[in-house]
């Protein structure tokens, strides 16, 4: 068996040839081993008794250390600079069954490969400028989407255009910035500098620029994260009824939550591409099982990170004791939405009112009265207000940093009287702003980064 390397340590990385297997475990049509190195043709030769012509599908028989056949495919060469780590990268599409898959790539590692740690072919992209830091991210912001918005905010964060902005902010910082120091230079002048070059405008519109920049990421996290909630009420209340009614007609539903899939208890869907991850307290009882008892483990685990409570009761009974005793085992901090379901039985109207105890909204999830008013709801609780068209898939350093960004330039708002100071907080607005895609970047940062994606990415 292989064994994984233990991570982390990248140090000698970039000299080294790595390989992973690039598809998902499991039986499947093709199955694609990566290998990257600074020169591949030795190790080509070896392999395939042949370099492939860079960026031909080739087939080719995959030898062993005798010269035997491993399996028959279609080899890709990219000769380094133009691949995807910037190296030379060699594609083996072989058949995609996990015995023959790791006899290749046992082979790949005979050859002098080493096994590639998680994320370690999108770490060389960056490392050799081929992608930004941002970018990198988009990789696996794109890989680990859990609704078609989502994906689609990825994609745009990965082909550069959340990049572009940052640049773009980037940029006006610096042209502020030598303005500033041309006030510096020459203090006797009449007319105020700062008025003369519009630099006062042209501050207030980065300013606002930023601040801007700034939602876009928070509206983006928002898709990127959903929201966490736990679902509770009584049997036969309607809570299935509600999942169903609000998953609806849309297809693009119930994905299974990545290492979640032994737990029974959770179920994604999605509201206007707002992924929500609905944890049923259902499962929630006494047991001597002990594979229910780790279920019930992990529940109570993802109740504890959730966000909102979503209590389903009947409306012609309300809030019930028993209702109150599931309540009170789960954590107060919670946002509580509370379902009136079955007004049709109830002889109610829909409504949906906001008070002390949280939302309270009346429906019927069997015939779809008022089910807006929740999704309104759900979707508020989430902080979502975009259509999602203009959203960047950010990431909490990205909004941290933007918020740095932020302050520094109302601290140098402040200080416009005083250049030195306003040229002080300029330049630490762009140091924040280079850091999201990773022009001033710390190493372990780095490694927090690139541990997070999958292997063979
Ligand atoms: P759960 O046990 O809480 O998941 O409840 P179900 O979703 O299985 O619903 C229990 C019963 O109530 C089913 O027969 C549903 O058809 C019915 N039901 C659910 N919502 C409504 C509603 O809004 N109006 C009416 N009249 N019946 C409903």
């Amino acid at each position: 068996m292989l064994e994984l390397s233990s991570g982390g340590d990248f140090v000698n990385a970039p000299s080294s040839i790595i390989a992973a297997i690039a598809t998902a475990p499991g039986r499947a049509g093709i199955g694609v081993v990566r290998v990257s190195g600074k020169n591949l043709h030795q190790f080509a030769r070896q392999l395939m008794g042949k370099v492939p012509a860079p960026r031909m599908a080739t087939r080719s028989g995959f030898r062993g250390r005798d010269g035997e056949s491993i399996d028959d495919g279609i080899a890709i060469f990219y000769s380094a600079p133009a691949s995807y780590t910037g190296e030379d990268v060699l594609e083996l599409q072989g058949h995609g069954g996990p015995v023959v898959l790791q006899m290749l790539l046992r082979r790949c590692l005979e050859l002098g490969a080493r096994l590639a740690e998680p994320g370690e072919f999108t770490r060389r992209a960056f490392l050799n400028d081929r992608i930004d830091l941002a970018q990198a991210e988009g990789v696996a912001d794109i890989i680990e989407a859990a609704t078609e918005a989502a994906a689609r905010c990825a994609l745009r964060s990965l082909r550069g255009e959340f990049s572009a902005v940052i640049e773009e902010l980037v940029r006006q910082v610096i042209e502020l910035r030598m303005l500033v120091e041309a006030t510096l230079d020459f203090p006797e002048e009449e007319i105020d500098p700062m008025d003369r070059t519009d630099a006062k405008n042209r501050f207030k519109r980065l300013h606002a620029e930023v601040w801007r920049a700034l939602e876009r990421g928070r509206q983006g996290s928002v898709l990127r994260s959903g929201l966490q909630v736990v679902l509770a009420g009584q049997p036969n209340v309607g809570k299935s009824s509600l999942l169903n009614r609000l998953v609806g007609e849309d297809l693009a539903i119930v994905t299974e939550v990545p290492g979640t899939t032994r737990d029974a208890v959770r179920q994604t869907i999605q509201i206007e591409g707002v992924p929500m991850n609905v944890i049923d307290t259902a499962g929630l009882r006494e047991t001597a099982d002990k594979v229910e008892a780790i279920g019930i483990a992990r529940t109570w685990e993802a109740i504890a990170r959730a966000d909102v409570l979503l209590l389903v009761v009947d409306a012609r009974s309300g809030v019930t004791a028993a209702d109150d005793a599931i309540i009170a085992r789960l954590p107060t901090r919670l946002k509580r939405v509370t379902v009136f379901n079955k007004i049709d039985l109830a002889g109610k109207a829909a409504r949906a009112d906001e008070g002390a105890e949280g939302w309270r909204i009346h429906l019927t999830a069997k015939i779809g009265e008022g089910i807006e008013l929740l999704r309104h709801a759900l979707l508020a609780l989430a902080g979502w207000q975009s259509s999602g068209e203009d959203v960047f898939m950010a990431r909490e350093r990205h909004l941290t940093a933007l918020a740095r960004a932020g302050e520094a330039l109302a601290r140098a708002e402040a200080e416009m009287a005083r250049p030195e100071l306003f040229a002080e907080e300029l330049r630490l607005a762009q140091m924040d702003l280079s850091a999201i895609t990773g022009e001033f970047t710390a190493d372990d940062l780095l490694g927090e980064i690139f541990s997070h994606f999958c292997i063979g990415k």
